[in-house]
Order: structure tokens, then sequence, then C-alpha cells
């Protein structure tokens, strides 16, 4: 990984590779600096016992040292267990344990949840990435005179990655990414999405999820593009990055456009810079896509993957220039997917909607000890049934429908919770909803929609909502139950916690 993704970095010397958005003058690592301190640190994680094929734990917001501790780590041939920023001390500890983490690498500012974590998983080392007292530093290790050691890797089976799913579903599982999986997803999405040495992307999205790692990280950093790094998500502070380091393009997940499409304070900055956001990780309404299109003057689109691919398999090439409404994108190249009706387990019909089957070298290697998972989900023929129900048109253009196990049976038709939030939220007097099924006196699933009432339609009932649905979609799909609610329980990623709703 860190051999592809930094080739040309020495060559480009001065020019800033990462950069701290959060404060104005903040501090930066040039191509040159990054380069060099990835070998420092890789000396100094060997000095400390780092070996081939043991796993480092990396619990970090985004900052410029992430990327220097993830290509270190891949430089020895160890392996990179991102873990999400926001875990608690029991899911840190789980993952830990899950993984077998030997190293763990953290920021001062964590430490009340890592190192309680950290002892009840058994780890000795604790590094910071910054300072604390008690603590090695990776300024520490990076103080080593020691050579940077030369390890043999074998990109088709040494795993480089292993973030952990993000759980929406069920619960995280290891997700092991070798160093073929992952140098194949930036090679295969970047001639449709490509950026260069004058471009400066955004770093909002996570570094620990397998969608900053790839598109973020690994893309722009081979590519010689600027990369602007933010810690955590705050409209005026993202606004600011923006707007000051002169931004090209952001990748982001649907609450972020719903923010750029439709906060006042949006207006105050001159964002006359930009020119894409790309948007993945949860459905995004089109409607919503237009409106900060035009308020912004950028080409809003979007793309589709999953931890397990690395993550990209379908995106909006920038050559698209009209593309079609809620399109997640074109396969990308060496990719190939294809669309089975769930009841027969066949190829569906041409334009008709089923699960997506993708094969390609950016297929996770699998679960990591859990050998059952991996064979659910990737079958004899190397086809990883992504539990994603979609459609293509005629010109090749992809559509999410649902998930599968999202899906509604009510009398032995299927309905699809995403259409009918969006059918909700095209109510003005609806500020968000959600749908799941429910079973009802008679043993039916039926559609249940929570509902959030916009400011203002503090009258609007049960009836109304039933018969504005009702009044839009097939009779099969009404929602028959009602309740009002005062917020949606969603990720950061904008993906709803319909586990949540089930359990109230
Ligand atoms: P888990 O598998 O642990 O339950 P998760 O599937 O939410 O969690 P991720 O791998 O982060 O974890 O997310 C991948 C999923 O995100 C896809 O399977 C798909 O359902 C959804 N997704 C990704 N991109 C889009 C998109 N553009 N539109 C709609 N849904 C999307
Ligand atoms: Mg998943």
């Amino acid at each position: 990984v860190h051999t592809y993704v930094l080739a040309g970095a020495r060559d480009r010397g001065d020019h800033p590779a990462v950069i701290d958005g959060s404060r104005p003058d903040g501090p930066r690592l040039s191509y040159a600096q990054l380069d060099a301190s990835v070998g420092r640190l890789a000396a100094g994680l060997h000095e400390a016992g780092l070996r081939k094929g043991e796993v480092l734990a990396l619990f970090s917001p985004n900052t410029i040292v992430y990327p220097v501790v993830f290509y270190a780590t891949t430089t020895l041939g160890a392996i990179v267990s991102t873990v999400n920023a926001l875990y608690t001390v029991d899911e840190l500890t789980s993952q830990l344990r899950d993984s077998g983490a030997r190293f763990l690498v953290t920021i001062s500012l964590f430490l009340d949840r890592a190192v309680p974590a950290a002892q009840a998983a058994g780890i000795e080392h604790v590094i910071v990435c910054d300072t604390a007292e008690g603590f090695r530093s990776i300024q520490d290790l990076m103080a080593t005179d020691g050579p940077v050691p030369e390890v043999e890797i074998n990109p088709a089976e040494d795993v480089a990655v292993m973030p952990y799913s993000s759980g929406t579903t069920g619960k995280a599982k290891g997700v092991m990414l070798t160093h073929r999986n992952i140098v194949a997803n930036m090679a295969q999405s970047s001639g449709m999405q490509p950026t260069g040495p004058d471009d400066r992307v955004l770093a909002i999205l996570p570094m620990f999820h397998i969608y900053g790692i790839t598109v973020l990280l690994n893309h722009a950093l081979h590519y010689g593009t600027t990369v602007v790094v933010l810690p955590r998500f705050e409209l005026e502070l993202f606004l600011t990055a923006l707007a000051e380091h002169k931004v090209t393009k952001v990748p982001v997940a649907p609450p972020i456009v719903v923010a750029l499409a439709k906060h006042p304070v949006v207006d105050k900055f001159d964002l006359s810079a930009l020119r894409a956001v790309l948007c993945a990780a949860a459905p995004l309404d089109a409607d919503t896509g237009h409106l900060c299109a035009e308020r912004l003057g950028v080409r809003v689109v979007q793309g589709y993957g999953m931890t397990e691919l690395s993550p990209v398999s379908h995106v909006v090439p920038d050559s698209d220039a009209n593309p079609p409404d809620g399109t997640v994108g074109k396969l990308i190249p060496n990719t190939e997917c294809r669309i089975i009706d769930p009841a027969t387990g066949e190829d569906a019909e041409a334009g008709a909607a089923g699960e997506f089957w993708i094969r390609g070298p950016q297929v996770m290697k699998g679960y990591f000890a859990r050998g059952a998972d991996t064979a659910s989900m990737i079958d004899g023929d190397g086809w990883l049934h992504t539990g994603d129900i979609g459609r293509v048109d005629g010109e090749g253009n992809f559509f999410i429908v649902d998930r599968l196990k999202e899906l509604i049976k009510y009398k032995g038709y299927q309905v699809p919770p995403a259409e009918l939030e969006a059918v909700l939220l095209s109510d003005p007097r609806i500020a968000d909803a959600a749908v799941i099924g429910v079973v009802d006196a008679e043993g039916e699933e039926v559609p249940k929609a929570f509902v959030v009432r916009a400011a203002g339609a503090e009258s609007l009932g049960e009836g109304d909502v039933v018969e504005f649905v009702a009044g839009r979609v097939a009779p099969y799909k009404k929602v028959r139950v009602v309740e009002f609610i005062d917020a949606v329980p969603r990720a950061l990623s904008g993906k709803i916690l319909r586990r949540e709703l089930r359990q109230r």
C-alpha cells in the first residue's frame, strides 16, 4: 500500500500533503516530510516490537499524523485496525480483543477510554500521537536511528487494513482487506473521479472508515493532492476550512449535503473554489442534491460501496455531464455486478430490482475469525452478496432501492422502507421520517412510520400521514401505523438506526 501510495512523494518536496484545517495557519506536512516520517515511524515501531502480521489498533480522530501511523504500520507488513473515534470503552475493548491487537495508538484526549480498554484487552503498548505524561509518543519512536526494515509482502494474501464494518445491521465484524484489495480499489476509482496536485480535498469523513482511507488518503496522496484535515464535523468550522483552503472537492455523507443545501449560514462563505461534492454511505434524496448543486454551483454526485468492497464498486464518472436523478453511478473498471432476484436466486429481468452481487479485486479476503459469516457473504465463485437491492438502466446507471434485510414483507409483497421515507419527506409538514416493519394483530408485517413533525405542523395527525402516503403509492405499500417522535436516530453517516426504532 505505502509503496504505491507514496511512490511520488519524495519528488514532490515541499508541496503540502496534509494540512490541519481546524485553525488558521494550522500545522502541515509536506510530501517529503510525510514520506520521511513514515520511514522513521516504521523503524521506531519495529524497534518497539511490531512485526509483520500483528495488529496495531488506531483510535484517533482525523489528524495530520493519521496517515503517518497508517503507512508506517503497513510498511512493516503489520495490520492497521482502524477504530471508530466515537467508540465507548466497551466497544473499543471488544474490537481490541476481537482483532488481537498488540499495539494501540491514540491521542491524549482519548486516553480515558483507551487506557481501561487496553488494560481489559491486555495490551502493553499504548502510544500517543501527541504527548501525554507516562506514555511513549510517536515522536519518541521516530527518534530512533534504526534502519527501516525491509519486509517481504505478498499483496494478494497479506492483510493491510482491518476496519470493522459499521454495525448498522448487526455486530461489527473485522473486515480483512489485503494490500491488493486496497491498491486495486484506489486505482479502479481514480480514472472516474480524478484529482491532481492542484486540487485540495477536505477530510471531513472519518479516516477510520474505509471510505476515508481509500478516497481521501490513498487516492489523494497518490496523485499529489493536498488533504485539508478536520477532526470533527461542525458546520461553521467545516465551511471556514472549505473557504480558507480553497477546497476543490469534498467527499461527504448525506447529512452534510443537507446542511450545504439548506442551512442559512452557508451564504456567508466564499466557496467559489469548490467544484464537486461526492456523496455516499446512505441514500441521498435527489431534490436535496439538486438544491445543493444549484446553491453552490457545484456538481453533486453519488458513489456506492461497502467496507467489504474496499469500499467502492460504483461511482458517477466526472465525464458524465447529466447523470439521471438518484443514480449511485456506473460500475468501476474490473468490477462485475449481477442483479439477483431474491425470490428465485436467478438473475433478475433487465431493469428489474434485485440484490447486487459484486466480483472484483476489491472484494475482501474475508471477515476476521468468522469463517461462517465469510462463507455466507462470498460464494464459491467469488461473488460478494451485498445485501443491497437495486437496479440498472439501459445506459449502465445503477440505483439503490433499499437493503434486503430492511424490506417489509406484506402479504407476499416487498415494501422498501426507503421508498416510503422519500414519500414522507416530500410532505412539507414532515421534517424527518423513518419506516420499519412491525407485526400487527393478525400476525402480518406492516409498514410503520416514525414521523418528526415540521415546525408549525403540530396538528398533523396519524390519519393525515396515512392518507398522504396512500395517495402516492400502490395500496400494498400503504403506511398502516404512525408514531410521532422528536428525532430519527441516525448514525453520523446518515444511516437510519432501524434497530433502535425496533427496540422501542
Ligand atoms: P454493517 O454491515 O456492519 O451492518 P454497514 O453496512 O452500514 O454496517 P458500511 O460498510 O459502512 O457498513 O456501509 C455500507 C452500506 O451503506 C451499503 O451496504 C449500503 O446499504 C449503504 N450505502 C452505501 N452507499 C450508498 C448510497 N450511495 N446510497 C444508499 N446506500 C448506500
Ligand atoms: Mg454492511
